[in-house]
């Protein structure tokens, strides 16, 4: 048998086992992992439903739009947010396992003075002077359907910043600043 022959009795067989190997393994170099979240705002009743990342990359023009969902609620003032703030939250919600479920905001960006409202209404002591919320790097939160303590629990063990939880009014704050927990 010459060695042409045998190349051509082998190359259907190296082909064959090849093919089905190189199928999964060329769909996922193509497609990076998308970031998705699902919003809902307790204060305009807007929703958003949204990709910010695809693999490493964060996408301009969806950090834009989460900046002007997450708004001062009472100036409508827009500041950007730190995009590790929604990893936090796109890891948070799977660690419960609630991927692709809906996030309730019950408060992201405050202007120094809208905090400072806040904080002057006595029922509001969980409002902090220097809170996060002013740096865009804060968020208020509950998932319906997941328990706030749950939530609070799984947060804490992330271990990516500032967890408070507000049992009355049920919900929890998270931030990317320094691990601490009230
Ligand atoms: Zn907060």
């Amino acid at each position: 048998m010459t060695s042409g022959s045998l190349r051509t009795i082998l190359c259907p067989i190296v082909f064959l086992l090849v093919a089905p190997l190189g199928q999964p393994l060329r769909s996922a170099t193509i497609s990076p992992r998308e970031y998705r979240l699902r919003f809902f705002h307790t204060h305009s009743n807007e929703r958003l439903d949204i990709v910010y990342r695809r693999g490493e990359t964060y996408l301009p023009e969806s950090l834009a739009k989460l900046d002007r969902y997450l708004r001062d609620s009472w100036t409508g003032e827009v500041h950007h947010f730190d995009p590790h703030l929604f990893d936090l939250l796109y890891d948070l919600t799977s660690s419960v396992k609630d991927d692709g479920g809906e996030i309730h905001v019950v408060c992201g960006y405050r202007t120094p003075a809208s905090n400072e409202t806040l904080r002057s209404r006595s029922a509001n002591t969980g409002v902090a002077k220097n809170s996060l919320h002013m740096r865009a790097e804060a968020i208020d939160i509950r998932l319906p359907g997941v328990a706030t303590a749950k939530v609070r629990d799984a947060a804490l063990q992330l271990r990516r910043g500032g967890v408070g939880y507000y049992r009355a009014s049920n919900f929890i704050h998270v931030d990317v600043g320094p691990v601490r927990q009230w």
